[in-house]
């Protein structure tokens, strides 16, 4: 297991960029110092060793604003109490069969799962700015490249030419260097990190991302996986008896960053393109991530993904496609969604054309469904009492969802 991203007293670090807020510290069992809530909006920090750009930029201003924290961190206990009315927002960008997921924290913090597509004069980078300015935000604090596919980490150039970004985190290496493309974003993405301008950080499973406002906990990285049960997981899961497990996935993919995502009681999963074989690895003999709220479907819906011993065992009440038109939505995917015993609502980004009618969801439950592009979202509002709302930005209803009958 990993740990909470944490640096020792002294050590702290802090630099001018773009970030949300100066994270404070709090002492652990294990005499590091953890953050907690923050009331800056101006400053940020990370632990030293992730810090990948030691510049004498940053020296300088580490002294000059070390004082500013210090002002800063006495007046917190001035101020109201964080937010503790706002709510999550997440918006479910269509960057047409890639990734591009934005968390707003109540804290005022962002954190952008993948970059969605490169090319198309801009056009993904260009749906996550709205999509930020649309949540009330001029910057994006973290951005978690899952993995170095092209619908993932293509988009990274255009969106840090596009908003000021704080830091990439992701898996380390590229693992499928054989695949020119991949191979090419992966080096585009390199050629960012060099630059000087962002923070970095390589995660490994069991480590809480230095997110305000929202629990970030890495579940895989580079084919790890956590070792035990979350706290509250670990049941065996029956379906293991009839499962066998999948041969291994040689690509990108299963070396996928995820994170479960956990916001008052609202626990959200999202595994990036994490294959079956990781899943089976996942769930049997035990389910070491427990029941989920929300599942943001893994791979965009594609059948080498979402297996029923999986699915059926985390029971999410809704599940989220960011499938494209002609990308991701297997109609057994969908199926086994929709199958799932706890589920609710099945969301989708786009109607499936391989899915047809018999296996998409129920139209109103579409963000763009057959015909021109228009760029449709979707978006969660998920609130401290643990009750939430899915908003589909084409027909302008929201559907309103209790908190979970589970403590
Ligand atoms: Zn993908």
């Amino acid at each position: 297991m990993g740990k909470i991203i944490s640096f020792p007293v002294g050590a702290q670090h802090v630099y001018p960029g773009p970030l949300g807020a100066v994270p404070t510290v709090a002492r652990t069992a294990d005499s590091k110092y953890s953050f907690v809530a923050s009331p800056s909006p101006r400053f940020s920090s990370l632990p030293q060793r992730f810090l990948q750009s030691s510049s004498a930029l940053y020296q300088k201003y580490a002294l000059t604003l070390a004082l500013l924290c210090a002002i800063s961190l006495s007046s917190a206990f001035a101020l109201p109490p964080a937010s503790s009315t706002k709510s999550l927002q997440v918006y479910f960008i269509d960057v047409e069969g890639g990734q591009a997921t934005l968390f707003v924290t109540p804290a005022g913090q962002s954190l952008l799962i993948d970059t969605g597509w490169p090319g198309n004069n801009n056009r993904d980078a260009d749906r996550i700015v709205a999509a930020a300015h649309d949540a009330g935000i001029n910057k994006i604090d973290f951005v978690l490249i899952t993995h170095y596919h092209d619908d993932h980490v293509g988009g990274a150039p255009q969106l840090a030419s596009s908003i000021p970004i704080g830091a990439f985190i992701d898996h380390g290496e590229n693992r499928e260097t054989t695949d020119d493309i991949t191979q090419q974003r992966w080096l585009a993405y390199q050629q960012l990190l060099s630059s000087g301008k962002y923070q970095h950080i390589t995660v490994k499973p069991g480590d809480i991302l230095p997110v305000h406002g929202i629990r970030v906990t890495v579940i895989s990285s580079d084919g790890a996986l956590i070792e035990k049960p979350l706290p509250g997981a670990g049941q065996p899961d029956p379906a293991c008896a009839n499962s066998t497990q999948p041969p291994e996935d040689k690509t990108e993919n299963p070396r996928s960053v995820g994170t479960l995502i956990t916001f008052a009681k609202l626990k959200i999963l999202d595994l990036g393109d994490l294959t079956s074989d990781k899943e089976h690895q996942l769930m049997c003999p035990v389910n070491k991530i427990g029941k989920v709220d929300i599942y943001i479907a893994s791979h965009h819906g594609f059948n080498q993904s979402g297996s029923a011993v999986f699915v059926h065992a985390i029971a999410p009440r809704i599940a989220i496609v960011d499938n494209g038109a002609t990308k991701g939505g297997s109609p057994s995917a969908l199926d086994i969604l929709k199958s799932s015993p706890n589920l609710q609502t099945l969301w989708q980004l786009h109607f499936s054309e391989e899915a047809g009618p018999t296996h998409n969801t129920a139209e109103e439950f579409i963000a763009n469904p057959p015909g021109p592009d228009a760029a449709n979202y979707l978006k969660l509002t998920a609130n401290p009492d643990g009750t939430f709302a899915v908003f589909n930005s084409r027909t302008k209803q929201s559907k309103q969802y209790s908190r979970s009958p589970t403590p």
